[in-house]
């Protein structure tokens, strides 16, 4: 902990140095109709509250405004899928009930799975009887719940299934598979394990609660709503009722949205946006939908959805396109109050968004952070030349940032060390596609879908790990962009 924050405070440093092309802090305004607001530096003056775009500063009445939430970062996107797959939800119940004590103790000690054990439970429970088999659950079970607890789902999902296997009609392990593969964003097979335990356990209010976050995760918010109201109907519970309230929210919200769509996209728009915006929004994805399934040699299977929002009101204060608050959290978000037809600034947007959309439906949402950011910007059009120097001399001075520390979210990092997180990101993946080729990068992607970790995935495909990358990195910036 201590050494990773003293590894911050030196980008800290290291960062002043960066020309810092991106936004700074992005604070919160939330207005008292309930609509937010994602601005920069927000501060009170008199009865105004003034904030800064990408277009300038602007400011708000006072009157209107709820409160100002401030400090964190650039929204960084959390898509449904990746809030249903880190939702804070214990693994529903303890233990399945079998008399056998010790066995925990046995099967997972001093640090580890004693496979050994578990394997002589194992051969006993296909030997025979209905005792040995109660057992072989049990110790898989526990090696599940270790494995779990120490974050390798990969086997704690393998070592839960086999236990199902000795007892399939056991709702406590159908749920438990259930709610590993939602962890790992794999919602359909979340569903059939949940689907069999409703039979054996219909009135089980974590089925329920696990169904809703399930269909959460794949964006049929009606679905959802529906299990988590019959989830509360069975037990209070307080995560349910406030997933269930954000659901609602939302969805009121959109009922009054106008619907638009194209061959790959779902388009919501607030009544008070021009038409043509919306139709040329959507001419403007599908050209970019096309660009990047032959750059990624991938076409997402569901329909992305795409919500334009004009901060209806607003119109007359923001009289300058305001979409600093672009998001992609799963449907991609993008504040287009001003505007009448796509300029040049909004279409690289849409194609930085829709990036992370193609990314997290081929990786199933297991891309870190440095690839879904480098690569947006790349797609984007963005390239490294101005900070180039500065990413080089940050390296060659052994201070640059392990991308093993750029994999999960930036939302705690402070302002600075973002601006270098995205420069350095979009550097790798810059190296990556112009000296090996999109391809490579494919085939990155390719094995974190498989389950690879990010390294393992890179030294799969470029045969050296974040260490070589990052030279190799270092070399491209110092050979393309001079010194
Ligand atoms: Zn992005």
């Amino acid at each position: 902990m201590s050494r990773q924050k003293s590894r911050i405070r030196l980008l800290v440093l290291l960062c002043a140095a960066l020309a810092c092309a991106l936004p700074a802090r992005a604070d919160k305004i939330v207005l008292k109709n309930g609509r937010q607001i994602i601005a920069y530096n927000v501060r009170e003056d008199g009865d105004k509250v003034r904030y800064e775009t990408s277009a300038g500063e602007l400011s708000l009445p006072k009157s209107i405004v709820d409160h100002i939430e401030k400090g964190g970062l650039m929204p960084m996107a959390q898509s449904p899928a990746a809030a249903a797959a880190s939702l804070n939800l214990a693994p529903p119940m303890a233990e399945p009930s079998a008399d056998a004590p010790g066995i925990d103790q046995a099967a997972v000690h001093d640090g580890t799975v004693d496979r050994a054990y578990i394997a002589k439970m194992e051969t006993d429970a296909n030997a025979g009887s209905g005792g040995a088999k109660a057992k072989a659950v049990l110790a898989h079970h526990a090696a599940a719940q270790f494995e779990l607890a120490h974050g390798d789902l990969e086997h704690a999902l393998a070592d839960e299934r086999t236990a199902l296997t000795f007892a399939p009609e056991q709702p406590v392990l159908l749920m438990n598979v259930a709610y590993l593969y939602l962890k790992n964003s794999e919602f359909k097979q979340s569903l059939d394990y949940l689907e069999k335990a409703k039979r054996f356990a219909p009135d089980n209010a974590d089925v329920y609660k696990l169904e809703g976050w399930s269909y959460y995760g794949m964006n049929k918010q009606a679905q959802a709503v529906e299990a988590w109201k019959k989830a509360l109907a069975l037990r209070p519970d307080a995560d349910t009722q406030a997933a269930l309230d954000k659901a609602l929210k939302d969805k009121a919200e959109e009922d009054s949205y106008r619907e638009n769509e194209s061959a790959h996209f779902q388009l919501k728009y607030n009544g008070a946006s021009e038409p043509a915006l919306a139709r040329d929004v959507l001419r403007t994805l599908e050209m970019h939908f096309e660009a990047i399934s032959s750059e990624l040699g991938y076409t997402p299977p569901e329909p992305i959805g795409v919500v334009l929002y004009t901060q209806q009101g607003f119109a007359d204060i923001t009289q300058a396109p305001g979409w600093v608050g672009a998001l992609n959290d799963g449907r991609i978000r993008v504040p287009v109050q001003g505007l009448t037809s796509v300029n040049s600034e909004l279409s690289r947007v849409l194609k930085h968004e829709l990036t992370h959309s193609f990314i997290g439906q081929k990786t199933r949402g297991r891309a870190p952070t440095w690839i879904q950011e480098g690569l947006a910007q790349w797609m984007e059009g963005k390239r490294s030349d101005e900070n180039a120097a500065v990413l080089v001399q940050v390296y060659d001075n052994g201070q640059a940032a392990s991308l093993g520390n750029l994999e999960g979210s930036w939302m705690g990092l402070p302002a600075e060390v973002v601006h270098y997180a995205y420069a350095w990101s979009l550097a790798n993946v810059e190296y990556i596609v112009e000296t090996q080729g999109m391809g490579d990068m494919e085939r990155i992607l390719g094995r974190i879908a498989e389950g690879a970790s990010t390294e393992q995935a890179v030294r799969d495909v470029l045969h050296g790990g974040y260490g070589d990358l990052m030279q190799s990195t270092a070399g491209y910036l110092k050979k393309s962009y001079g010194r």
